[in-house]
């Protein structure tokens, strides 16, 4: 088969991350016979640089051409003092938007062969856990009304702020809000797409909200149980976000699917990455309708390390898995590429970040190097 990748290398260690992975994904294209056609694009501080701003159309409209994205990561310090639109971090948000990406999932897995990086203690790892966090991109708190005002004495607050008080009396001074707000089709969607998930994987879905207190996770937990209608052979369960956060490092093995809010994704997904001891690791899908998705590990430029040949590249490898498996349907070759991974870590070599006493300890290229060979 053909199919089209839209690769965006971005700033700071992209560049070198992103050419490791294609180097997996050209062992996987000859071992498998499939054509990958790679389009290279720029965002970013590499587009800011050249075009002056983050995010050039050009970009979006190649990237809406093709079946899926690679990033490797966007951000550089020479572009920090900038105002805030015309920062390179724009460009993810604005590629999110722009192609519709609505589902964040984020594996947090532990290795076998790295369980000692984690900060859990080994009786809680036990032989290493896999969970898949599914987090709502685009509604929520982030995406709600919001305002700052300053209220001033005896005179009345706007008609919202006032139905926001709900008839309490606000002091004078400065005052400023956040609304969470959630749609039935909202929930839905994202519901579907924890379902679809858990199908491919353990077939259990917790469902993390607070609706001891808020109406948006009422709604959020009515709509789940009526999606898990359609999908009888999936358990669902409903956690609490504050439980959710002490479960996880009680007992990290209890999961495997969490689908769960905007924010509430935010910090549980960056609380299970820790978890597992190593960002550099880690990769992460951003799916919207249909099989596009765009592809990239979790962490950032790392601008410290660009050019250092230090960098850890398996996040960025394991995101081609996961481009694999969930926009092109190759399950046999994502796991290929999974396979390799866990060879590498096997046989015992490690970049600088994962490395410990004994192991062999590689550059970044020679990881691509290796990894690619052992696919
Ligand atoms: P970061 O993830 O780039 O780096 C944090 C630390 O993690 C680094 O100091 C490094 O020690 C380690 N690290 C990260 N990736 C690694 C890898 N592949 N191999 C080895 N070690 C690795 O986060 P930061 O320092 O907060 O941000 C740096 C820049 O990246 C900023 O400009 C930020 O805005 C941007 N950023 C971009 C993305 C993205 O492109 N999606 C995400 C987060 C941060």
């Amino acid at each position: 088969m053909n199919y089209k990748i839209a690769v965006i290398k971005g700033d700071g260690i992209g560049p070198e991350i992103v050419d490791q992975a294609l180097l997996t994904l050209n062992a996987i294209a000859t071992k498998y016979g499939h054509t990958f056609s790679c389009e290279d694009l720029l965002a970013g501080g590499a587009a800011l640089d050249v075009e002056g701003i983050p995010l050039p159309k050009a970009t979006v409209d190649a990237c809406r051409a093709s079946d899926a994205v690679l990033l490797g990561a966007v951000g550089d310090p020479k572009w920090d003092n900038e105002p805030g639109g015309n920062r390179p971090e724009k460009a993810i948000l604005g590629l999110r938007a722009e192609l519709g990406l609505f589902a964040n999932l984020r594996p947090a897995t532990v290795f076998d062969e790295l369980a000692s990086a984690s900060p859990l203690k080994k009786e809680i790892i036990g032989s290493g856990f896999d969970i898949l966090i599914v987090r709502e991109l685009t509604g929520g708190i982030y995406f709600g009304s919001r305002g700052t005002e300053i209220l001033t004495e005896g005179k009345a607050p706007n008609a919202l702020i006032e139905r926001l008080s709900e008839g309490r009396s606000i002091p004078a001074g400065r005052f400023a809000y956040d609304v969470e707000q959630y749609s039935e089709f909202e929930i839905r969607r994202i519901a579907t797409t924890a379902f679809e998930m858990a199908m491919k994987r353990d077939r259990r879905v917790a469902s993390v909200d607070k609706a001891n207190v808020l109406d948006s996770s009422r709604l959020w937990r009515a709509v789940m149980e009526e999606v898990q209608q359609s999908y009888p052979e999936v358990t669902l369960e409903h956690y609490y976000i504050d439980n959710t956060t002490q479960q996880l490092i009680k007992n990290p093995r209890q999961f495997d699917v969490i689908v769960t809010s905007n924010m509430f994704g935010d910090i549980l997904s960056d609380e299970a990455s820790q978890i597992t001891g190593s960002i550099g690791m880690l990769p992460s899908a951003s799916l919207g309708e249909g099989k596009f998705g765009l592809y990239e590990p979790i962490h950032g430029s790392a601008p410290k390390y660009t050019g250092l040949d230090r960098a850890n590249p398996i996040a960025t490898i394991l995101s081609v898995a996961m481009m694999l498996r969930y926009s092109f349907d190759l399950k046999q070759e994502a796991d290929a590429v999974e396979n390799a991974v866990k060879k590498f870590l096997a046989e015992g070599y490690r970049t600088p970040d994962i490395f410990t006493e004994g192991k062999t300890l590689v550059g970044t290229a020679e990881c691509g190097r290796l990894i690619a060979d052992f696919v």
